[in-house]
């Protein structure tokens, strides 16, 4: 018999999953050009050609023993060395190699932070709607998710519902910039004004509460839109960083931890945290895809493609009488759908052959994700059939 908690798991298994096996399906029914599926965050755009060139050139030239053999827990020296020089480069900041762990994605970084720092009953505070997956990293360690509820104009912060919720239990709050699923990106004032309530509650109940920011999006913005480096803000904070969208290689499963140095406890977490990414499962982040990715540091995939789906469908949703905040950044928009059960509304999406997400997945009912990092052309081929959905209900 499987543990209570697995079942629990298996029951609120993946509904974006789900879509995308759905997805499939019907494809395979209606021939796969015919079907638009928006369901998975899946990278559509090739890495640039310097991973390519990066893996020939490591395997042709770079020792074996080395590319193949177990390291240090946190990572080769080497490239956590270049990688937190190109994030000092790009942020002003001023880290080492003894910031950085290379972890496996940002779900690896998030699970060795929850594993180094979370009791059982122990709270973690996420701002709706998010990625739902936190809810079972969460729990992995018996930590309790508590939801913030989500601000519609603009996807901010809604900063008093925020407040309220922080108690003597928070150990953790996850910012998740840019956001999965609504493309918000949070700004230089939310970020201050964040880091102010977290500091007087840090003092009023004598705890530390860490921040994680979580970023595996933070190249794929639009226009001069900025991320800020939280970091500089809040000193309790840890990014989660991910080669999966940026670079495209969500398969290869890379990303790394930064842990700002004068965090409380920092040397404890330090080594805590190397332990955690030994004993998960894997005993370090992929070493070939480690010695890439500290060739690539400064690339992107071509984000531009993202960019122009976005005003295609921003504009012709806008059009059709779609409620949607513009996404500032990540590859998702989050409109509001036209009736309240979302659940329904995607179910009559199917009709017209769309695979878009209930909102309810990210803890926002009402409003549905459509991830557009698929073709130009199945973004354009997919009008009409969005045109369709919104008339059924007028
Ligand atoms: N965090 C967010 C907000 C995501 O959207 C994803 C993946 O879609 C992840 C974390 C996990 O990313 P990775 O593939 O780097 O583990």
């Amino acid at each position: 018999m499987i543990s209570q908690k697995m079942i629990e798991f298996v029951k609120n298994g993946s509904a974006i999953r789900a879509m995308f096996e759905e997805g499939k399906i019907m494809a395979e029914k209606y021939g796969k050009e015919n079907i638009y599926d928006f369901s998975l965050g899946n990278p559509s755009v090739a890495p640039p050609s310097s991973v390519r060139k990066a893996v020939k050139d490591i395997i042709e030239n770079e020792p074996e023993m080395l590319v193949h053999g177990y390291m240090n827990n946190s990572g080769f020296e080497d490239v956590r060395t270049v990688i937190s020089k190109s994030v000092n480069d790009k942020n002003s900041t001023s880290f080492t190699e003894k910031n950085i762990i290379m972890t496996v994605g940002a779900a690896g970084a998030l699970n060795i932070v929850f594993k180094t720092l979370l009791n059982a009953g122990d709270e973690v505070i996420l701002f709706a709607p998010y990625f739902g997956e936190y809810n079972n990293y969460i729990a992995n360690y018996d930590g309790k998710h508590i939801v913030v509820k989500p601000n519609f104009e603009s996807f901010s912060i809604d900063f008093d519902d925020f407040e309220s919720k922080i108690t003597k239990k928070t150990k953790a709050v996850i910012l998740n910039n840019p956001n999965n699923p609504t493309g918000a990106v949070y700004s230089e004032d939310d970020i201050k004004r964040l880091a102010s309530i977290l500091e007087s509650k840090q003092k009023e109940y004598g705890i530390s509460i860490y921040l994680i920011s979580d970023e595996p999006y933070r190249e794929v913005v639009y226009g001069d839109v900025k991320v800020p480096y939280l970091t500089k803000y809040y000193k309790n904070t840890f990014v989660a960083y991910s080669y999966s969208k940026t670079l495209s290689l969500p398969g290869e499963r890379i990303g790394y931890l930064v842990v700002n140095n004068d965090m409380d406890d920092f040397d404890d977490i330090i080594s805590a945290l190397g332990v955690a990414n030994r004993i998960l499962g894997y005993v370090n982040a992929p070493s070939l895809f480690q010695r890439v990715v500290a060739r690539c540091v400064y690339d992107t995939s071509d984000i531009s493609i993202y960019e122009e789906n976005k005003n295609i469908l921003y504009k012709a949703l806008s059009d059709y009488g779609y409620e949607c905040v513009e996404p500032k950044g990540a590859f998702y928009m989050f409109p509001k759908c036209f009736i309240d059960d979302d659940k329904e509304f995607c179910k009559q999406a199917k009709e017209f052959r769309l695979i878009i997400v209930p909102g309810s997945t990210f803890a926002c009912s009402g409003y549905f994700r459509i991830s557009y990092c698929v073709d130009k052309k199945t973004v354009l081929n997919s009008l009409e059939s969005f045109k369709m959905l919104a008339d059924k209900y007028k």
